[in-house]
Order: structure tokens, then C-alpha cells, then sequence
């Protein structure tokens, strides 16, 4: 019965050209997620804190980006946003522009448990974290060589003259080699519960201040009784879409899991939201679709562990 999804990031345009020599240990990590967390589900711990595990272990693996190497915004600085839904209740903790805890889904959680308020942002988010027994870190701990290359190559493109901010190709964590995005989870436990998480540093290059769709309920994030949903991709097209829960929405009309998913991402695709989506219905149906050239996902049903990168 217990069922687990996650992802690492969509993006890229074009034919998927096949693994970079990093994508191996991304490989590894998700297979390591989903069969520590799946056996986790079996013996059953609940979706609320399996998905919370999931990002944790997800946001630890710095080829990801989220917690330890998440992309460096416009700055030099690294802002981190995550959220979590539980289906059962609608309880949900997100927090926004954090910059101190290894892990921001874990802040998330902790403010989901305490009930009031449901969003937490920066410094504040960070100081409850630290109450709430989250580890602290710096930033020089956060930030890597590989983002600060990635940040590097930025800077210098958006310095040419004529460049503009809307140049996906650098703004985006979204490009091959460097290293794919945003992580979430999505997970149905033992006793039929639904719970979402979702984690993100953001894009490199953003703006001071920038809020994604990962932390917004709704748009990155979603879950109630009938489906578990996580979005990646441009989290701008996801907000103005209420991506998330558009899922839920077109399920209550009566599409299924799959249509569902599919028809959001046509809806969102046209406001530049280039992206995809993993999500979990309550009679245990999977879908992990997605528009971009590739997307890190992966799956746990029934013992089965399954992995892809391409198509
Ligand atoms: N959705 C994330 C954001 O806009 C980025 C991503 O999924 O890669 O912050």
C-alpha cells in the first residue's frame, strides 16, 4: 500500500543528450531516499514524516538544489524556501528566504506541528528553526563550488551589454552540466494518508527578496484526502496558475490522476512555466510528467524502486 515519488529538479530544452559524469551520485542518492524512506513507509511511519525524511536526505546531496548547494541569488547570497502540506487536515508549514538551516523542510514541519502561523520568513523563520532544534549552519557551509561557478557565469552574462533578466538559459538552475534543481516528495502511508513537501534554493540570479512557487500553498505544493502534488520549474507561471492545486481541482471534475497532472502543465506551460510534476492519489496511482528535456524523479511501490533522468 505505502507509495513514495520524488524529484530533483526539471529543465533544459531540446533532446536529453543522455547522463553528465554528476548525474551517477544523483542517481545514487535518489535510489538511497527511496529505499531507506519506502522501508521507512512499510514499518509505518507516517507520509507526513516520510516526505520530510525524503527532502531532508535530498536537500543533503549538493548536487541538488536545495539546502546544501542551493543556487546563489543575484547577491552572492543563498535564500532557501520549502513548504509541506499533510492531506488529512490541511495542516501546512512553509518558510521563505531562510538562510541559516540545514534544512528548510524541516523548519516547514516544525511550523506545520505547531499549527500557528503557517509561514514563517527569513531571519524569523531561521531563529524558529534554532528553537525547534534544526540544525544552523553557515553560508559558507551552503554554498559550493559548482553553484559559485554557476553564479560566476551569470554575473558575467547579465554584465554584457543588452542582456536582460529574462535570459532563462542563465537564470535558470536549469542548465545540463551544472547541476538540476528544486527536490521534492510526495507520499501515501499505511493507514491511507496523503502528505507534499517541496524545497528549493531558487534560481541563481534572483532578485534579493524573491519568492518562488515552492513555498506558496497552492502553487509549488499541495495535498488534501485525493492527491499529493510537487511542482518544478519556473515557480513565477506556477503561482499565477495555482499550479498545485489545479491537480485537485480537475480531479474533483472528474479527470484522473494522469490527465490531470498533463492538463496542468499545458495550462502552465504558455505563462513560461516550463516544468514538471510529481504527484500521488489516494488509491496509490503515480505520475511523474514533465515538459523539459529531463527531470530527476523516482518512485517506490510495492518493494519496486524505479529511477529516470530523460524521457
Ligand atoms: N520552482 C522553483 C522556483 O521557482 C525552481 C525550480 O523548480 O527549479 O523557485
Amino acid at each position: 500500500m505505502p507509495r513514495l515519488a520524488i524529484h530533483g529538479g526539471a529543465g533544459g530544452d531540446g533532446p536529453w543528450k543522455g547522463p553528465t559524469d554528476l548525474d551517477p551520485v544523483r542517481i545514487l542518492c535518489m535510489e538511497s531516499v527511496l529505499s531507506t524512506v519506502g522501508s521507512m513507509l512499510e514499518s509505518g511511519i507516517c507520509a507526513e514524516e516520510a516526505v520530510t525524511i525524503a527532502v531532508e536526505m535530498l536537500e543533503d546531496e549538493p548536487l541538488f538544489n536545495a539546502g546544501k548547494g542551493s543556487v546563489i541569488a543575484a547577491n552572492g547570497s543563498v535564500t532557501m524556501d520549502a513548504s509541506i502540506m499533510r492531506g488529512r487536515d490541511s495542516a501546512v508549514g512553509s518558510v521563505v528566504n531562510i538562510q541559516k538551516s540545514r534544512h528548510p523542510i524541516r523548519v516547514a514541519q516544525k511550523i506545520l506541528q505547531k499549527g500557528w502561523p503557517v509561514m514563517l520568513n527569513g531571519k524569523a523563520a531561521d531563529r524558529f528553526g534554532l528553537e525547534n532544534g534544526v540544525e544552523q549552519v553557515e553560508q559558507e557551509w551552503l554554498i559550493t563550488d559548482l553553484r559559485q561557478a554557476q553564479w560566476q557565469k551569470w554575473k558575467d552574462a547579465n554584465s554584457r551589454p543588452g542582456s536582460t533578466d529574462e535570459d532563462d538559459s542563465v537564470i535558470l538552475d536549469h542548465d545540463g552540466d551544472q547541476g538540476m534543481g528544486t527536490v521534492g516528495a510526495v507520499a501515501l502511508d499505511k493507514e491511507g494518508n496523503l502528505a507534499a513537501a517541496t524545497s528549493t534554493g531558487g534560481m541563481t540570479g534572483k532578485p534579493d527578496g524573491r519568492i518562488g512557487d515552492t513555498p506558496i500553498i497552492g502553487a509549488g505544493t499541495w495535498c488534501d484526502p485525493s492527491v499529493a502534488v510537487s511542482c518544478t520549474g519556473v515557480g513565477e507561471a506556477y503561482i499565477r496558475t495555482c499550479a498545485a492545486h489545479e491537480i485537485s481541482t480537475r480531479m474533483r471534475l472528474g479527470q484522473n490522476l494522469e490527465k490531470a497532472c498533463n492538463s496542468m502543465l499545458e495550462m502552465v506551460e504558455p505563462l513560461g512555466g516550463r516544468g514538471g510534476v510529481i504527484a500521488i492519489d489516494s488509491k496509490g496511482n503515480i505520475e511523474l510528467p514533465f515538459q523539459t528535456m529531463l527531470m530527476y524523479r523516482g518512485s517506490y511501490r510495492n518493494g519496486e524502486i524505479f529511477t529516470a533522468i530523460g524521457p
